[in-house]
């Protein structure tokens, strides 16, 4: 019962977020947010804040953003994060993103911080949470090879990676792409139940409205997610919710 991605920061939530997360208390235990870029982290502090003990906050750099965000801002933000690591899961998001860089100057770049953030988050003794899009093999090749596996794979949906979260015990995040792929079907049937977390990625992923046009997210869109899960599986949708909600707790070391 914890959505263990959103974007509560985001200003699609600015006019109302207080009354959303009351709404949210009211189904879930908790949710993980995540400020991803430089100027998005005193806003995500300060909601964590606002809502202690509910919202828990992650930061770090999205791939996507590298470019625009300076080596001064870069220092600044780590410095941040290294302050207040105790209001803090997990550095993230981080990882790579080849679906919008195309540079190869720039997939190195990402690669190089990638690999910055992973010795990072080893040194605050946190969890990393990974966005791959269209760097699948590369982001499993970096993990390899710098050999930190307490991974939250973010939306993931790689068929051929598998193997390898069996055989490193990574966690991997489903979210409301499971309702219409049936590749991730197959995947959440495949990856045992103690290796799941649910997530929304919100306000993203919120579906569209009768009009075509495309409504905001909200974390508790992780309840269809594990109605999915419990179908895939054949299991009662009670068991998939404590145990990816029992998983959340273990991963972001979230106490109550
Ligand atoms: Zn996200």
């Amino acid at each position: 019962m914890i959505d263990t991605h959103c974007h509560l920061e985001q200003k699609d939530y600015d006019k109302d977020r207080d009354v959303v997360v009351a709404e949210l208390r009211q189904k879930l235990k908790a949710v993980v947010s995540n400020a991803t870029h430089a100027k998005d982290f005193d806003k995500g502090l300060e909601i964590a804040r606002a809502h202690r003990g509910f919202v828990f906050l992650a930061a770090g750099i999205h791939p996507e953003y590298i470019e625009e965000i300076s080596e001064v801002q870069r220092a600044e933000l780590f410095e941040k994060i290294k302050t207040h690591k105790n209001e803090i899961v997990a550095i993230g998001e981080t990882g790579l993103d080849f679906y919008w860089t195309k540079t190869s100057e720039w997939r190195e770049k990402q690669k190089q911080y990638f690999k910055n953030d992973l010795a990072f988050a080893r040194n605050l003794d946190k969890p990393v949470t990974v966005h791959a899009r269209d760097a699948s093999a590369e982001t499993a090749q970096i993990l390899e090879e710098v050999g930190y596996h307490r991974v939250q794979w973010h939306l993931f949906h790689y068929k051929e990676l598998v193997p390898l979260v069996l055989k490193h015990g990574w966690m991997i995040s489903v979210g409301p792409m499971l309702l219409t792929s049936k590749t991730l079907k197959k995947i959440v049937r495949d990856v045992p139940l103690n290796q799941i977390m649910l997530e929304t990625d919100s306000p993203w992923w919120g579906g569209r409205d009768i009009t075509g046009a495309s409504q905001r997210g909200t974390p508790l869109n992780i309840v269809p997610v594990a109605e999915k899960i419990a179908e895939a599986k054949g299991v009662p949708f009670e068991e998939v919710w404590a145990a990816c909600g029992e998983n959340a707790t273990r991963f972001f070391d979230i106490h109550r």
